[in-house]
């Protein structure tokens, strides 16, 4: 299906080691991208893998304007045993879609998504960081690229997957607690809207909350839901899980306003294998502040893709600060992160099928 066109000049094996060596998040390209058209009377076509480059688009094209537009984020990384793989790329293939119909776009085939992205980690395998903990980044994304200034659905769209060497996410061991700014002003998604969906505008509108997080010499933001204020969401781009004094584990239940996110599916299938008990349920912002007091809350973590289990130590606001039991990543947010990390680097067993083998 996919026709290759190899890069005439693709980066020297020098340069490219030069730039592996610390590749940070989101910098370095590899050399080739994955392109599929959309058109209302062709449908899917012309699907290729060629050199990456800039893009030619019509300053109408509808993406420009209405935002029509969504993403995945997916890591191909290194078995202990050196065999190449994705984790649960048909998950984000399954979501793609999900999100695809919420923002009325056309819908790729799952088989056609996971065959880009087979295809781009296939050429450009060189791209593999060798350092510890390192990844093959993976951003499939599409948007609406009709020149028309009408206010409906696209006819036509772009599909693409770029593909970007990665280190780990946050710095540090990634046992220190990240500290959260509790965004009091702004919201990230509100009932009905396009919080379950996995596009850039719900990255737009977290930016201005994340930007005061920062000046307030924070990490990451958390939001509150967008009808009472009470109830915690998530972080902008991370889901968030919370560990209490009896073992159990709470995090906000999948309302529409969340993202769906793989790595809170995947650790709640494993914490409930390992007899935990986990509750997907509403937690209020005066029970975490609470519990935290009391000591019934012993630990919180972020979740996601590109940060895999990160905890959090202290949640700070206008009013203060408090901290999440000894402010360091506590005994089950190690154990969780340990359990799906090997998992996914294929040392521990994989009965659910997670591990999906490439070369
Ligand atoms: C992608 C994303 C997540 C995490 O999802 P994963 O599938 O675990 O990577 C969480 N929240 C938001 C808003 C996201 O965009």
């Amino acid at each position: 299906m996919f026709r290759v066109e190899p890069h005439a000049n693709p980066v020297t094996a020098q340069e490219r080691s030069a730039r592996l060596a610390q590749p940070g998040f989101g910098r370095v390209f590899t050399d080739h991208m994955a392109v599929i058209r959309y058109n209302t009377q062709d449908g899917w076509h012309d699907a290729t893998i060629q050199p990456r480059g800039p893009l030619m688009l019509d300053p109408a094209a509808a993406v420009l304007h209405y935002a029509q537009e969504i993403f995945e984020g997916l890591k191909a990384y290194r078995l202990v045993d050196g065999t190449t793989a994705l984790f649960r790329p048909d998950a984000n293939a399954r979501r793609f879609r999900w999100s695809a119909e919420r923002l009325a776009m056309a819908q790729l085939p799952e088989a056609l998504f996971i065959e880009s992205i087979e295809r781009l980690v296939e050429i450009d395998r060189d791209w593999m960081p060798e350092i510890e903990g390192g990844s093959l980044y993976l951003r499939p994304f599409m948007f609406a690229s009709e020149t028309f200034l009408g206010v409906k659905p696209s006819s036509e769209y772009l599909y693409i997957v770029i593909a970007s060497a990665a280190g780990a996410y946050f710095k540090g061991d990634g046992r220190a607690g990240i500290t959260l700014w509790l965004s009091e002003h702004f919201t990230r998604a509100a009932p009905g809207g396009t919080g379950a969906a996995k596009c850039g505008g719900n990255y737009a509108a977290s930016l201005q909350a994340q930007d005061e997080a920062i000046r307030n010499g924070c990490d990451q933001v958390v939001f509150l839901d967008a009808v009472e204020r009470r109830w915690v969401e998530e972080l902008g781009g991370m889901n968030i899980f919370f560990v209490m004094d009896d073992g159990t584990l709470v995090t906000p239940p999948l309302s529409g306003t969340i993202l769906p996110g793989i790595t809170r599916d995947s650790l709640i299938t494993l914490a409930r294998a390992g007899g935990m008990i986990v509750r997907e349920e509403p937690y209020s912002l005066d029970q975490w502040r609470a519990d935290s007091a009391s000591g019934r809350l012993v630990e919180a973590f972020a979740c996601g893709t590109a940060a895999v289990v990160t905890p959090i130590g202290k949640v700070r606001s206008r009013d203060g600060e408090f901290v999440i039991g000894n402010g360091m990543a506590g005994q089950m947010t190690e154990r969780l992160r340990a359990e799906l990390v090997a998992v996914q680097r294929g040392s521990a067993p994989d009965p659910n099928g997670w591990v999906h083998r490439l070369f």
